[in-house]
């Protein structure tokens, strides 16, 4: 038997923000292959599956790539439909590249099914439209994050280039990415947002200047958290603020 392997987009976390596509499959496999941060709400959806964490949650034990491929490819001589459920979409920052390559090389057979990212998905937490005209007509997704051994990132280049920025895996460096985005000439009162478990319940957003943003990320919880930078975001910026303002003397 050789099974499809689906790289499914988990979305954010709400599970009604699953596609249609997802749910289905997710109700017809045999087993389902997902990260560690995918919530159980949706890993319900998949009632008649076997289970298998092989999460990568950072500075947790982590599952590495090789052996995920492995389990991949070992589940697709054993069920028809292989999910293998992301967070987010599979095809930004999710490995999905080494999975597909992999998988393809051994002749099993893999789709794709997007998923709502985090960027996308924090940009709707924070009400704030990622381009505007006028304003913003170019977005870079990037991350600072490198893998060991790794060619180093040239994420600042695209993050100085565009007018909006979306920083994954970023929060937990938010002094070094400050640094280095001022450094490259980045304005130090450029708004930032920070959306802090988009779309799930204790869903945070934190809004402020990139002179701020080691302050802002230090108020974070510990959840997955997306750094949005732009001047889209100033009216955010201000909103925020205003409660906080002194009343102006008359
Ligand atoms: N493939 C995923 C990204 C995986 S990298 C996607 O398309 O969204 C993991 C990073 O995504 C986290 O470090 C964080 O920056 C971001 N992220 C994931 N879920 C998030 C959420 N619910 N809210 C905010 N950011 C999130």
């Amino acid at each position: 038997m050789s099974g499809t392997v689906y790289l499914v987009g988990a979305g954010p976390g709400a599970a009604d923000l699953l596609t249609l596509r997802a749910a289905r499959l997710l109700g017809e496999a045999g087993i389902v292959l997902h990260d560690a941060l995918v919530p159980a709400e949706i890993l319900a959806l998949a009632p008649g599956a076997e289970k298998v964490p092989v999460g990568k949650r950072s500075g947790r034990h982590s599952t590495v790539q090789r052996f995920i491929n492995k389990r991949l490819a070992d589940a697709a001589r054993e069920h028809a439909v292989v999910v293998r459920l992301k967070g987010g979409d599979p095809m930004l920052f999710g490995r999905a590249q080494e999975e597909i390559r992999y998988l393809v090389s051994r002749g099993i057979r893999v789709e794709v099914v997007p998923g709502v990212t985090a960027a996308l998905a924090a940009a709707a937490q924070a009400g704030v439209s990622l381009t505007e005209r006028g304003v913003a007509r170019s977005v870079a997704f990037v991350t600072p994050r490198v893998g060991e051994g790794a060619a180093p990132s040239s994420w600042l280049d695209a993050a100085r280039a565009a007018d909006t920025v979306a920083i994954y895996m970023g929060a937990g460096d938010a002094p070094a990415i400050a640094r280095a985005l001022i450094g490259a000439g980045r304005s130090p009162s450029l708004p930032v947002v920070l959306v802090e478990n988009a779309s799930q319940a204790g869903s945070r957003t934190i809004a402020g200047t990139l002179a701020e943003l080691p302050a802002l990320a230090a108020q974070l919880n510990g959840g997955a958290a997306t750094i949005l930078l732009g001047e889209v975001f100033s009216a955010a910026v201000v909103a925020k603020r205003q409660p906080r303002r002194r009343p102006q003397a008359r």
